[in-house]
């Protein structure tokens, strides 16, 4: 069956069953991890609205959802989402600059991750002020996507080089395996740290991280939480930070055919963790911003048209 043969399967929990990691943004686990921080930080009042949202397969449980948008299924009948999960910066500018960068490969405008952030957080928003808006869009589909983008804009690869598309075409080895750089800092780096740290339970490396948040990091949380004065969503300061750590932490030392081992994984697990509890930390408090108490979407929220998810 070609790719654009591969009609939608009805039923969220079919689509589940197609799950793709890899190239796509942090993988399984990353989202998850992610998304289960964010949930611990999100008002009652956000809870409320994100569980209506959910979709019933989800039993409530943002987390489940939140690799969604790399699922096979959803990025073949959605073609158009295939740029949003990522924007490439100029070879070693290590800067990001959303009038620059933020277009898919065609040039389209706002086509990247941060424009996407920028776009479904504006649907959910205008659904929770504008009765129209509540029909117009598939708001369930947008907060999957946003709980999904602020993710991957937190990965330092999805904020990469042009020329070697986020790393993924800088061929290595990751140990003993071949690998390319992007899927390293995807998967190999929380997949290595889930067997050799924490029994490959991915509930243990949730709470460790609960625990740093509230301990190590708790100094930070403040900060990370800010978004500029009035603003409900702020990528562009998250995309910034990941191509620096890119150029920092993720390029150095991993030229092509380099074999990548214990110093590496050591050296750059700890910029991994943090950036999923920032990602985690600041997707709840987008949603608080965004699900306030002047959100009137705690009941009859739309179910929108599907496949009509960038306004
Ligand atoms: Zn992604």
């Amino acid at each position: 069956m070609g790719l654009s043969k591969f009609s939608w399967v009805s039923g969220i929990a079919i689509v589940f069953l197609q799950l793709v990691t890899g190239s796509f943004g942090w993988g399984q686990h990353g989202h998850y991890v992610t998304c289960k921080i964010a949930e611990g930080y999100l008002t009652e009042n956000a809870m409320a609205v994100v569980k209506e949202l959910l979709p019933k397969s989800a039993e409530g449980e943002l987390a489940a959802v939140c690799s969604w948008a790399d699922l096979f299924a959803v990025r073949s009948h959605y073609y158009w989402s295939r740029a949003l999960h990522f924007v490439d910066t100029p070879d070693f500018r290590c800067n990001y600059d959303y009038t620059r960068d933020c277009h898919d490969s065609s040039g389209r405008k706002n086509r990247c991750v941060t424009g996407a952030t920028y776009n479904y957080t504006l649907q959910l928003m205008s659904a929770c002020h504008n009765s129209a808006s509540k029909s117009r869009y598939n708001l369930t589909e947008a907060l999957m996507f946003l709980s999904h983008f602020v993710g991957d804009v937190h990965q330092p690869l999805h904020c990469g080089f042009l020329g070697d598309l986020g790393g993924n075409r800088i061929h290595l080895h990751w140990y003993r395996r071949k690998a390319n750089l992007h899927h390293v800092w995807d998967t190999e780096i929380i997949d290595t740290a889930l067997k050799r740290f924490y029994g490959s339970d991915l509930n243990i490396m949730i709470e460790s991280m609960q625990k740093n948040i509230t301990e190590d990091w708790s100094n930070y949380v403040e900060s990370w939480e800010e978004c500029d004065a009035n603003c409900t969503v702020c990528p562009n300061p998250y995309a910034s930070e990941s191509v620096k750590l890119a150029c920092k932490y993720a390029y150095r030392n991993a030229t092509p055919g380099s074999v990548l081992g214990d110093e590496y994984f050591l050296t750059r697990l700890p910029i991994v963790e943090r950036r999923l509890a920032q990602g985690g930390i600041r997707l709840a408090a987008t949603l608080n911003r965004i699900f306030n108490s002047s959100c009137g979407l705690i009941s009859n929220v739309g179910k929108g048209e599907q496949g009509v998810s960038f306004a």
